[in-house]
């Protein structure tokens, strides 16, 4: 049988949209589902995927891929590279996997509604292989940690992290159900594939990629390599659709929510990339710092990108810019400072040539970070380990979830800001989050933070181990403590010391 080309079928194949007769067009793709911008379907029918592909041809290169990454896996378990990594590195991966892992089979979900309830049949069509993609995602990043579990309990994580109410996986959460989960197809598409996948996805993977090479861990350098080349091909769903909301005057309302999406993840991804990328990998592995890593694969790309699809950039871009010098730096000494309430070994990477390499990437990081680091080093050098534990939990974003924080020492920029509603009051990190907040109140009001549920009785008793417990600590796996049990610090003793 003489087969066409694709160029021949594609088009016709795809054009799946009919006219229902059985059901209301509007009980069949509810508005709070699929488009609740008054786009006419007419407008939607105009969606060009700029990747064609055709099923089998999807089956055959994900076979590939699978194939690729597997065997490299396997030729080397045998080096045993897991069980003699540094620890900083190991926090790197573990941190990964936990919060990568289901957050990618999170997304089939995202993917799949856009499947049933996208208005475009090219959109559904790119959707479903997306979908595929999501579930290759959350498997093979399950399977890659599961044979590390053996060695360290702390990798069972991969798999328990988005099942608990650690503080961080409600952050993560928070977050991710925000943009991936609880929005129509469109707008999904606007947030997920544009916001996030176009916009910071690269980071992630390229500048991780490129740090597991430095590692000699191409295990985990080919498996995120492989996972970024399928979402290089789904994240261009959200191109067609803010351009066709541009084309029908929904140009404000296409910018809200790729603006809402693009902090909402660049929160998230300056914990689970940026402090790996200056503080977990050993200092002489670094190729670039997580700033320099960001100007080159998200700001330059991204404000291009916004420019190409008709968008301008967000107006909080200089609080963003800010933001790159200092949200990481602030939640590494968080980290490090409530270290048993995460599933990693926090490593200090402090010691004078890392603090030199901090100040040379961060100019001032020395007075302000430093500063911070130095009140611990003082306590750790007069053996008082115990004086650098933190007793109590900071004040909470209630957006982003994390501790409100901002520049420390002299200069000291940390300031909350509030916002009253319906009798209680909401502290925000930023403006920035301020403003998720107000601009749509019902979404965001009922959640509680991990602080305001030890405040409000929802932990109890209120101990450090029923907060510990409620957070997944200590139940599976133990929580972290210093990663190189304070050796980064021994350079700082008085040399007297060092002497007896
Ligand atoms: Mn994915
Ligand atoms: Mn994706």
């Amino acid at each position: 049988m003489a087969l066409l080309d694709r160029s021949e079928w594609y088009d016709i194949a795809r054009e799946t949209n009919w006219t229902p007769s059985f059901v209301a067009e509007s009980e069949l793709f509810p508005d709070e589902m699929s488009d609740p911008y008054d786009v006419p379907v007419e407008a939607w029918e105009t969606f060009d995927e700029p990747y064609k592909i055709s099923y089998r041809q999807y089956v055959n290169i994900q076979r590939e891929k699978d194939a690729a990454a597997y065997s490299v896996k396997a030729a080397l378990s045998r080096q045993r590279f897991y069980e003699s990594a540094d620890v900083g590195y190991l926090n790197l991966i573990k941190m990964h996997y936990a919060a990568i892992a289901l957050s990618e089979y999170a997304a089939c979900h995202s993917d799949a509604r856009m499947t049933r309830f996208g208005r475009a049949p090219g959109m559904r069509n790119m959707a479903t292989f997306g979908m595929l993609d999501e579930m290759r995602h959350g498997q093979i990043q399950l399977w890659f940690p599961h044979e590390l579990v053996g060695n360290d309990r702390q990798f069972d994580w991969a798999h328990e992290a988005h099942h608990s109410k650690n503080w961080a996986i409600l952050a993560a959460r928070h977050s991710l159900d925000d943009v991936m989960m609880s929005r129509d197809a469109n707008t999904t598409a606007m947030m997920l594939n544009f916001a996030f996948e176009v916009g910071l996805t690269n980071i992630q993977m390229i500048g991780l990629a490129n740090d597991a090479a430095n590692m000699g861990d191409y295990t985990f350098q080919n498996l995120i390599t492989s996972i970024q080349s399928d979402e290089a091909r789904h994240a261009q769903i959200g191109v067609p659709v803010i351009e066709i909301m541009i084309e029908n005057g929904k140009k404000a309302e296409a910018q809200y929510a790729v603006d809402v999406a693009f902090w909402r993840i660049w929160r998230i991804f300056a914990i689970a990339v940026g402090v790996p990328m200056d503080y977990y990998i050993p200092l002489e592995k670094r190729e670039r710092s997580f700033k320099e890593y960001m100007h080159e694969f998200v700001i330059t790309q991204y404000e291009r990108q916004l420019r190409d699809v008709g968008l301008d950039r967000p107006w909080y871009w200089d609080l963003f810019l800010d933001d790159i010098e200092n949200h990481h730096h602030c939640q590494q000494g968080g980290i490090w400072s409530w270290r048993e309430t995460v599933w990693w070994h926090p490593v200090g990477a402090v010691s004078p040539p890392e603090r030199e390499w901090l100040e040379e990437k961060y100019p001032g990081w020395n007075e302000t970070y430093g500063y911070y680091w130095d009140v611990i080093i003082d306590q750790l050098v007069k053996d008082r380990e115990e004086m650098t534990h933190q007793n109590c939990m900071p004040i909470c974003c209630n957006v982003c979830q994390f501790p409100i924080s901002n520049r420390p020492g002299p200069v000291w920029k940390a300031r909350v800001h509030q916002t009253d509603h319906e009798g209680r009051r909401y502290n925000f990190c930023t403006p920035v989050c301020k403003w998720v907040f107000e601009s749509d109140v019902e979404r965001y009001a009922g959640n509680e933070t991990i602080v305001d549920r030890m405040y409000n009785g929802t932990i109890q008793p209120q101990t450090l181990d029923a907060v510990l417990k409620y957070m997944g600590i200590g139940v599976i796996s133990e929580g972290g403590r210093d990663g190189h049990d304070y050796r980064w610090a021994d350079p700082y003793r008085p040399v007297a010391d060092a002497a007896e």
